[in-house]
């Protein structure tokens, strides 16, 4: 319903309340901060900015689950997330490299939470996330992708409950979960615990599996983008994601990686690798102005933020 910037009043707000059992974790605080700023700036607008509107045009094959009919009319899909950084890289994208502006783009949002979204034409065509943020590859503190069963498991054998769980997959999993030491991956790479190593080696397991998924997805890779905290910042791990992906036509050039360049692969490389930092807050601030002019008629307030 919401795939468009959208300028909040009375109704609105009352809609996204009713969609908090979706989200329980994040929407009430969302709504308390616009409340907030209600209360604190009466009568400015408020334009509300939407994570999964990105997604919006997946096929219904990466929209689903294969559960019943039913729980997909009523809400439970793969919504997918970071879609405002995505939105941001594919813009930046048709300016930098306005070649692979049309092209297979993978691009990797890798930070505290980390996700990637397959991008044809400047559209994601499918995303690592699915129903909620924890969906995926594995995160600073969140588990990405596990087995139901083990949730079944935990429910059935160890009789947690939904509130333990949640405090489970959420914050003491990932990488945090794995090393037993942090979620912070410069604090991983530091340290020489055969720990923190196994929890690198399976965050780039993940990540390097799911670039093969995401092209998979597109039918062919043109570009790989890193993004995100660790995507930005981290040669070590672009370097490891990409050392065993040369049958894709990956071949990192180790100086331009080494300084964060904007383009890292070789020059003969079949597929372009890229470092661009992402900036959500341009785009909602975009959105926000584009709204602001276009009036209070969100039909032509698009979320465009090049334009
Ligand atoms: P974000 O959530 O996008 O701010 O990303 C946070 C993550 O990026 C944390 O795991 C940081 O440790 C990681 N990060 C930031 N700078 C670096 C760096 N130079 N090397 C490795 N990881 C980094």
């Amino acid at each position: 319903e919401y795939t468009q910037p959208t300028l909040l009043d009375d109704a609105v707000i009352a809609e996204l309340e009713r969609l908090t059992p979706f989200a329980p974790l994040h929407q009430p605080h969302n709504l308390a901060g616009i409340r907030a700023a209600r209360h604190a700036f009466p009568g400015v607008p408020q334009v509300a900015c939407f994570d999964t509107a990105f997604h919006r045009h997946h096929p219904w094959v990466n929209d689903t689950f294969a559960l019943p009919r039913t729980l997909y009319d009523e809400g439970v899909r793969r919504y997918g997330f970071h879609g405002l950084s995505y939105d941001y890289i594919s813009g930046a994208l048709a300016q930098q490299a306005p070649h692979l502006a049309a092209a297979n783009v993978v691009v990797a949002h890798l930070g505290n939470g980390a996700s990637m979204c397959a991008i044809r034409n400047g559209k994601s065509v499918a995303s690592s996330m699915g129903f909620s943020a924890l969906d995926g590859l594995p995160m600073g503190t969140r588990c990405g992708q596990v087995a139901p069963g083990v949730l079944l498991y935990l429910m059935d054998q160890k009789a947690m409950s939904a509130a333990e769980i949640t405090e489970l997959l959420y914050k003491k999993s990932g990488l945090l979960g794995l090393s037993g030491l942090s979620n912070d991956m410069r604090t991983l790479e530091a340290a020489d615990t055969p720990e923190a190593a196994q929890a690198i080696d399976y965050f780039v397991f993940r990540c390097r599996r799911e670039v093969g998924a995401m092209a998979a997805a597109l039918g062919g890779i043109d570009a790989l983008v890193f993004t995100g905290g660790i995507g930005e910042n981290s040669r070590l791990i672009r370097e490891r994601i990409c050392e065993r992906l040369d049958w894709m036509g990956i071949e990192l050039d180790r100086q331009r990686n080494a300084r964060n360049a904007l383009v890292i692969s070789t020059e003969l490389a079949r597929t372009t690798v890229m470092v661009m930092p992402t900036d959500e807050e341009l785009v909602i601030a975009r959105a926000a102005r584009m709204n602001m002019r276009a009036g209070r008629d969100p039909q032509h307030a698009r979320c465009a933020p090049y334009a």
